[in-house]
This record gives structure tokens, sequence and C-alpha cells, in this order.
């Protein structure tokens, strides 16, 4: 199953997609893809938040270090390998680095 990254889905919420795509991302949210579904109710929450204060502009220093943050894995590409291996972790529920002996640390059993 292919997903949708996490700023489709801001785009998507944010009505910034075309017709078509628009169509086929609520497909893929029919068909019952967790992940995506689990993706585009976070950010309909966070999107919620901000909408509800709708006068508030965060000062533009914290969106540089926002933008700075999400600029850096473009300028580093071992970032945005590190990035994809720690979600590909997260999504196999990181079994593959408890199987792994390098991974047993401090207060482990071996
Ligand atoms: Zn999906």
């Amino acid at each position: 199953m292919n997903h949708f990254e996490e700023e489709a889905w801001v785009d998507y919420l944010r009505q910034l997609v075309s017709a078509p795509r628009a169509a086929v991302m609520q497909q893929h949210l029919q068909s019952g893809c967790a992940h995506c579904e689990n993706l585009n109710r976070a950010w309909q929450e966070i999107l919620d938040v901000f909408s509800r204060d709708g006068d508030y502009n965060p000062p533009e220093s914290s969106v540089r270090i926002v933008k700075a943050a999400f600029d850096i894995p473009q300028k580093i590409p071992f970032l945005q390998y590190a990035t994809n291996l720690a979600r590909a972790f997260a999504q196999c529920g990181g079994s593959a680095l408890v199987s792994a002996p390098a991974a047993a640390g401090p207060g482990q059993e071996k």
C-alpha cells in the first residue's frame, strides 16, 4: 500500500491539493489505511487548535526555527536517511532493534 506523506495530509486538510488528488487521498482513507488515518487525524487536531485561535501569529523567530528544522533533512542527506530509518523502525514496532545484539543497552539482560 502506498501511503501519503505527512506534508500531503497537511495540504489535503488545508484544501491545497487538486480535486483529483483529494479524491485519491479520500479513497485511500476509505480503504482503511490506519497509518494514513492516524496522520490525517493527528494533523486535523493540530490544525483545529490553530484555527480556534485564528488571531494568533507566531513570532517570526519561532517560524524560522520550525522552517529550519524541516529544512535540515534536505540539506543533509544522511539525516533524511536516518529519519526514514527511524520511521521504518517505529512502523515495525522496533522489533528489528530488539532482536539485534548491539541494541542491548544498560539495564537490559543479555
Ligand atoms: Zn496509507
